[in-house]
């Protein structure tokens, strides 16, 4: 018989990224809705395709859901965190960025907001994002 005991959670590996300008504010969009968790602010990024590595699949959303380009070398890991998802866990592994070519612009998003790192407690953020605003304070 099959059974899942014991074995391994199933992961769902995203990586998100927290852009930092020059001001030290940090960028969070808003999701749009029909969504999961629509309305909430989120560090930009998104799931991992099958066989891609965190940091290029990072450097593909920035570029779909914001259009800027961002090179490797410029994501420093931060920090990470788990959250139940249904019956599988959501692993999120946050990048910090400081260098990035062009604007970012509202592409999926319904709002971009650039935020100093202690106003993202008062945000609304999805469970996964929330402790990660203390490990990025931490951070930076
Ligand atoms: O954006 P996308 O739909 O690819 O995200 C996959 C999952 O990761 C969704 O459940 C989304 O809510 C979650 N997520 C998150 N925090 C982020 C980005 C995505 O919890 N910063």
């Amino acid at each position: 018989m099959l059974s899942h005991h014991g074995s391994a959670p199933s992961l769902l590996h995203v990586a998100a990224a927290a852009l930092v300008d020059a001001d030290g504010r940090v960028l969070v969009q808003q999701r749009p809705p029909g969504t999961q968790m629509a309305g909430l602010w989120e560090f930009p990024g998104g799931k991992l395709d099958a066989a891609e590595t965190p940091e290029a699949a990072l450097i593909r959303e920035l570029d779909e859901e914001l259009g800027i380009a961002v090179a490797q070398a410029c994501l420093a890991p931060a920090a990470f965190a788990s959250e139940p998802l249904g019956d599988r866990h959501l692993l999120l592994l946050l990048y910090v960025c400081r260098k990035w070519g062009g604007i970012p612009q509202a592409r999926h998003a319904t709002a971009l907001r650039w935020v100093y790192p202690a106003q993202l407690h008062a945000l609304d953020m999805p469970p996964a994002d929330r402790p990660l605003i203390g490990l990025l304070e931490a951070f930076l």
